[in-house]
């Protein structure tokens, strides 16, 4: 990890509000860039993104994170292990499991299910 890469880390990061009515749900990003500073130091994201009430149903939300909302998987890396991996496949017990695993993360990615709060990154 680069220094700048920590740096931005913020903006990286989201609450998650969540309506407790519908499941409705909205991310705000827990930093933000002054688009003014060349700079580029992330600050302080202004808050909340969400009315009081949700739009859709009337019913209130419920605040959690911070969930990391940037892609986290680097699809060539993952490709590139999965071929190393099917190289010296009898030597990892567990090669079917991680195979799998680095199959799903180069082919999908990124899916959230959300449940009062709660977020599980599939
Ligand atoms: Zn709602």
């Amino acid at each position: 990890r680069s220094a700048s890469t920590v740096k931005s880390s913020p903006l990286k990061f989201s609450h998650v509000y969540q309506c407790v009515g519908c499941n409705s749900f909205h991310l705000q990003n827990v930093g933000r860039i002054n688009s003014k500073d060349k700079r580029n130091i992330p600050l302080p994201n202004f808050c909340p993104t969400v009315p009081q009430e949700c739009s859709e149903c009337g019913g209130k939300f419920v605040m959690g994170g911070p969930i990391w909302s940037d892609p986290i998987h680097d699809r060539d890396w993952a490709t590139s292990i999965l071929s190393n991996i099917r190289a010296t496949s009898g030597l990892y017990e567990a090669y079917a499991k991680i195979s799998a695993i680095l199959t799903s993360v180069s082919e999908v990615l990124f899916c959230f299910v959300f449940s009062f709060g709660y977020a599980y990154v599939v």
